[in-house]
């Protein structure tokens, strides 16, 4: 059953006494086509195992789940539990579980429902969701830091996040999250979507990104968490030069040590973090890991 238009939605919302909670990011995908172009973006067949984060009222599911050999839903509203097994009525291979995406520890989840054969010990599986826009950014570093064994991410975000996950070095998009993004990952904005094509209809327009998990980091680094501490302190004042970012951080180290530091990695303090590449976030981690603070 398609539920991908407003009469369609407001129609099974009326009869299970459902409303739209714009704090759970609540908004309907009611355009069937780029519901269909969106679980094509995740190359699907019958040897994935796909994770979709809030399904909602399954405009990605029932798609999913005709090309994808198992799905596994997790939805965070209980009042959706029943319409959604209205709407995947007679499709064998979905399970839709209730809990929290920013709880669940996904690799585990997965390994349980398909005995061993995907998670962590496992084969890699993919992950798929129409994010509720309140938790993208803390979400997503969730997924992306605890080294679930993803394969592919297709996510659809706010354009304005589309925006700084695929961002470079110099633009004002560039974050933490893009580092974060790019060093796990290969990412691409594949699409935009208006923001008319959901219901109701939100603020702002909204963007396909297609994440393709790397097996190794971008750039090597000695110590992971120090690479991130560095990126966080570097982009936790924007308007100071890296120095004096990095030196008033919780990084702990001199601000002369950390003048010294920069030089002789070839980066110069007076820029501002925002300009820095990954592989110079990773040459500054590796000289800051050998000084003593760090032993
Ligand atoms: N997939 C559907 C679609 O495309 O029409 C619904 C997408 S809607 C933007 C976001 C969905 O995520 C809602 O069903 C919402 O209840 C659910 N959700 C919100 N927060 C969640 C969380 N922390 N964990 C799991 N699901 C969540």
């Amino acid at each position: 059953m398609e539920v991908t238009s407003p009469v369609a939605v407001r129609d099974i919302l009326n009869r299970y006494r459902l409303a739209c909670r714009k704090s759970r990011g609540q908004n309907f995908l009611i355009d069937h086509n780029i519901a269909a172009k969106i679980v094509a973006a995740a190359d699907l067949s019958p040897a994935d195992l796909v994770v979709e984060i809030g399904p909602g009222l399954g405009a990605l599911t029932t798609r999913a789940a005709g090309l994808a050999g198992r799905v596994l839903g997790v939805e965070i509203d209980r009042g959706f539990l029943l319409p959604l097994e209205e709407v995947l009525a007679g499709l064998q291979n979905v399970l839709v579980i209730q809990g929290d995406a920013l709880e669940i520890d996904f690799d585990r989840l997965v390994q349980e429902q398909t005995e061993g054969v995907f998670g962590r010990e496992g084969k890699r599986y993919k992950l798929l969701a129409n994010l509720p826009y309140y938790i993208t950014s803390p979400l997503l570093m969730r997924l992306l830091h605890e080294h679930y064994n993803l394969s592919l991410m297709v996510i659809m975000v706010q354009l304005e996040v589309a925006a700084r996950l695929v961002a470079m070095p110099g633009s004002k998009d560039y974050g933490a999250l893009s580092v974060a993004v790019q060093f796990f990952a290969e990412v691409k904005l594949l699409f935009r979507v208006p923001k008319t094509v959901f219901f109701p209809v939100p603020a702002v327009d909204s963007a396909v990104v297609r994440l393709v998990m790397r097996q190794r980091p971008a750039v090597p680094v000695q110590d992971e968490k120090t690479f991130f501490k560095v990126v966080r302190a570097a982009f936790g004042k924007r308007r100071k030069t890296l120095l004096n970012a990095l030196a008033t951080s919780d990084l702990g180290v001199d601000k002369e040590l950390l003048k010294t530091v920069l030089r002789s990695c070839g980066i110069n303090p007076d820029r501002r973090g925002e300009t820095l590449c990954l592989a110079e976030f990773a040459r500054l981690t590796d000289s800051l890991v050998k000084l003593k603070e760090y032993r």
